[in-house]
Formats: C-alpha cells, structure tokens, sequence
C-alpha cells in the first residue's frame, strides 16, 4: 500500500518536492490555501521568473546567501543551479542565461514554469486541493492528523513550505520548532539629503556604500530614487544586514562613494584632467563616470562656481568636491520595499533542521523547506534556488526509503 504524503502549502517549494516524489510509492495530496497555487511563481521576476543563477560552484553560491549559506553547501553540493537548468530543459522549457547570469525561461514567462511543475504534479495522479487553509497539525499514533477549513487528513508524512505567513511560522512554533523573528530583507534605503534631491534615475556603475555602526560596505550599481537609494548595492547590504537595521529601527547614518575610487585615486584622476585641460570650466569638464547633472549638483553642493576655470580651483575646494564624491556622509530614516519583491529573513530556525535531508529534528517524518525556513538570498534567483533544492533533497529521502 502506498504511504501518504501531506505537502503543505503549493508553491515552489512544495510543487517542486512533489514533483519529483516516486508516484507507485506514494500518495501525494498537496494542501494550497489560496484559490490558485504558485502564485508567487507567477509575479515573481516581474512576470518572468528568475528561475535560478548561473553560478555552478557551491562554494560561490553559497555566498549570495546571507541566511543558510553555512546549511546550504552540502544542500547545493547535490542539487545546484546546473541541475535546475538540466530538469527544466529535461521537460522542454528551454532556459536561456542573461548578461547578469541570471536564468529565465526562454518564453520570459513565468506561466511556462508554473504550467511545467502542475503538469508534472497531474501526470503523477497526485491530489491539489486549493482553498484548504490548514489550521491544525496533531499525531494519532504513527501519523498526522492535518485539520483544514473544511476537511480532515490523515499523513505517514508532511513536507511543510508554507513560505513566510505569519500564521503558518505560528502553526509550527505550536509544534515545538524555535522561530526566528521574521524581519524584511532586500530594501532600499529613505534618505532625505540635498546631493540627492530631484535627481531620481540617476545611476552609478560602482558606487560602493558602508555603514560606519556595523563596520560594514558593499560595492556595486546604485540607483537614485524618488524617496533615496536603492540598486544592488543598496539590497545587497540590506540583505546582510537585516536584522542589524531591524534593530536599529532603520535609523543609521552610510558613507556613500559615488565612484567607488578611494580619495587618492580620484585626486589623480581630477589631476591628470586639470593638466590636458587646464582652460576648461569645472561645470563642463567630464573627468568622473556621472552625469553632468549630478556633477553639477557636487559642485553646487562644494560651493564651487561652474564657470570658475579649472585650474584655479583651489586645494580647499578640491578637497570638498572629492569628500562630496567619496565620503558622503547621508542619515538613512526609514526603508522602501524594492519592486514589490520583498524576501523575508528569518522563519524556522535552522539549528533544528537535518540538512542531509530537510528533515526536523524535532518532529518524526516531518519535512521542511523554501521560504519558511530562516534561510534567504539577495535578488537573482538564489531563493527559488533554495527551494528547488531543498525540495529535491527531500524527495530523493522519501524515494530511497524502503516501504
Ligand atoms: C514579487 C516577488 C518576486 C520574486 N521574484 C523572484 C525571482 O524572480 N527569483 C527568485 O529566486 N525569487 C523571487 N522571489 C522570492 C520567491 O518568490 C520566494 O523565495 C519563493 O516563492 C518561496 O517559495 P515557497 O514555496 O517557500 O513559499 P511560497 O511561494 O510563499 O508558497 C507557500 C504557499 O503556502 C501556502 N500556505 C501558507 N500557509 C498555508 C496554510 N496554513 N494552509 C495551506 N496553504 C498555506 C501559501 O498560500 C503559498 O501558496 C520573489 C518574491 C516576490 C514577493
């Protein structure tokens, strides 16, 4: 007889655990309480879905992982982003990598991925029931109880990937895991300052940013926005910060380097132009990679005239252009969500989880993965990465054992 199997909650992570789950050993009836199921799939990588990144080394993958990056090696180590891109092209999605390395399906649409894992689940017989809210997990004997809005099931085994909610990090906690506050992960920055103001769009190749409190900077592209910065060095800090800024109530002061040279390099930069151009203005001389008007408003900003001849500007006003370009102190006084795409960081703690399988350590037969976990990625397809993975682990466990 074949063993039942209870998935909790239909999106990545659940579908793509009962989409490799063995179909002659097992039962399968995936619980979804929303009226249609992977829905985050579908609105996920504007509409496209960054189905994973094309980094083949779990070394370095690991690395875009602020939370889970020690858990997820061996995770990664037997299911990676080569092996998404051979089980999606093993099912004719063709996938295609951009200039940034991150993969999406060649149609840019995320339905060919959701219309993949529902066909995959349907060719299996397994069970989706839609608009079954679970709101209870008890034992008889051997098994699980599973109490919904409407029906009760009975489970040799749960895999649970609720994602983030609330009230399904509540359901397990009652259950006996430990859970980590959930804070947000992947935002920008509210700065309220005049070397921004009225300059939205503006963007830089390599700004490199820090925050002089944590002892902390990354470097990358930074954009300009309506209400601050944000761009991927701005969510790449976010997300390694993110519970460090939750304390501190998103209330901090950054150092932002809009060229992302060191002061030295810039003075020599400045230097070198000056001698090839020694009659040229300042407001027209184009020595750094930023637009005229944002070098306009530095100036502005150094109380240096636009007309004033190159080289008359004076060792104390180069000095403040320079500390206006490079070491730009800003106070940070809040946080935006970026593009709708919030991650969440925390959720299940991973101390409890057996990470050669997904299994609980708290809890018999009882499986866990994707967003519910304290485990999240900077934006590019790292986090349903992690879900394929960790639901592919969790499959191959249940295939191997003898029934
Ligand atoms: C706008 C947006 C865009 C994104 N784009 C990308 C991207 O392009 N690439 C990328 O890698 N990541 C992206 N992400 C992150 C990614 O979507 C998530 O990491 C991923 O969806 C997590 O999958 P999951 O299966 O763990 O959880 P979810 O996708 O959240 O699925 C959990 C499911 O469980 C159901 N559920 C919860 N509680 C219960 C309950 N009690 N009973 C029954 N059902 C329940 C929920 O309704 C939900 O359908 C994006 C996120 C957002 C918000």
């Amino acid at each position: 007889m074949k063993e039942k199997i209870i998935i909790i909650g239909g999106g990545a992570a659940g579908f793509f655990c009962a989409a490799n789950l063995d179909e002659s050993k097992f039962e399968v009836t995936i619980l979804e309480q929303n009226s249609d199921v992977l829905q985050k799939v579908k609105i996920s990588g504007g509409g496209r879905c960054n189905v994973t990144h094309a980094c083949f080394d779990p070394r370095e993958l690991v690395n875009f992982y602020p939370r889970g990056n020690k858990e997820l090696l061996s995770v990664f180590h037997k299911f990676q982003p080569g092996d998404t891109m051979d089980w999606f092209e093993q099912r004719n999605v063709p996938l295609k990598i951009e200039n940034d390395n991150r993969i999406f399906p060649e149609s840019n649409s995320s339905q060919t991925i959701i219309n993949t894992l529902v066909e995959e689940v349907s060719n299996k017989n397994f069970e989706v029931k839609t608009k079954s809210v679970v709101l209870e997990i008890g034992k008889i004997e051997n098994q699980y109880l599973v109490k919904t809005n409407s029906e009760e099931f009975l489970a040799d085994y749960i895999i649970y990937t609720t994602g983030s909610s609330p009230k399904s990090l509540k359901l397990i906690q009652n259950l006996g895991h430990k859970i980590i506050d959930p804070v947000s992960s992947l935002f920008t920055f509210n700065i309220k300052n005049e070397t921004l103001k009225d300059l939205p769009g503006t963007s830089f190749n390599n700004a490199e940013i820090s925050i002089p409190k944590l002892k902390t900077d990354e470097s990358g592209p930074m954009l300009i926005t309506h209400w601050g910065l944000s761009g991927p060095a701005i969510l790449k800090i976010s997300a390694w910060k993110a519970v460090e800024l939750a304390e501190l109530k998103y209330q901090f002061e950054v150092l932002v380097n809009f060229l992302g040279i060191n002061v030295e390099s810039a003075e020599e930069i400045f230097k070198k132009f000056r001698q090839g151009n020694p009659k040229k203005s300042i407001g027209s001389s184009k020595i750094f990679a930023i637009t005229s008007r944002f070098w306009h408003r530095i100036l502005w900003l150094s109380k240096v005239d636009l007309e004033k001849n190159i080289s008359n500007i004076s060792a104390k006003e180069l000095h403040k252009i320079l500390e206006n370009l490079c070491q730009n102190v800003m106070k940070v006084s809040g946080k935006s969500t970026y593009k709708d795409e919030f991650v969440t960081a925390g959720g299940v703690d991973l101390k409890e989880i057996n990470f050669k399988n997904m299994s609980s350590k708290i809890l018999e037969n009882f499986y866990v993965a994707g967003e519910v976990l304290n485990i999240d990625a900077v934006t590019g397809g790292f986090n349903f990465q992690a879900c394929w993975s960790e639901a592919w682990l969790i499959a191959q466990d249940l295939n191997l054992k003898e029934i």
